[in-house]
């Protein structure tokens, strides 16, 4: 039986941000637990490696991304979906977590962005494309890419 890398059992919207609570499975919580997670990601979206990350480490996104939360992956690569499908001018991601308060593998993701269904789109489809990555799949970014643009407000 296989168990699912990433699940959102719940989702708030509010005007400019939606936040979802993501669990991640306890022992896949890296993306250096899960063997090319990132370089598939990397590879399907180069975008990434273009995005600016306050790490307070000064790495490249595309470094930092090879070795941190896997949630936080999920986090650029929604990102990346909405500059591609809904481009805004303020939109920002966060990544947040409060294991003692929440529970082991309990993760708060912050998307800002003015269309909310916009947003709700590519957080679903970044979901869906990290579960496929962690398989080994490249996934359908394009398609992904459409939804967003789909179902956006303007
Ligand atoms: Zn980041």
């Amino acid at each position: 039986m296989s168990v699912r890398l990433l699940t959102a059992p719940a989702i708030e919207v509010a005007p400019g941000r939606v936040e979802a609570r993501v669990s991640c499975d306890v022992a896949r919580m890296r993306t250096t637990d899960v063997s090319g997670l990132s370089g598939r990601a990397l590879e399907a979206l180069p975008g990434l490696a273009r995005h600016t990350c306050d790490n307070g480490l000064d790495l490249p996104v595309a470094e930092e991304l090879g070795d941190t939360e896997v949630v936080h992956l999920l986090e650029h690569v929604a990102i990346e979906l909405l500059l591609r499908g809904a481009p805004a001018k303020d939109m920002r991601g966060g990544t947040r977590w409060d294991f003692e308060r929440d529970g082991r593998g309990a993760f708060r993701l912050l998307l800002e962005h003015p269309d909310d269904l916009a947003t709700l789109a590519a957080l679903k489809c970044a979901l869906a494309l990290v579960e496929v990555w962690a398989t080994g799949g490249t996934g359908d970014v394009e398609g992904a890419i459409a939804e967003v643009r789909r179902v956006r407000r303007s």
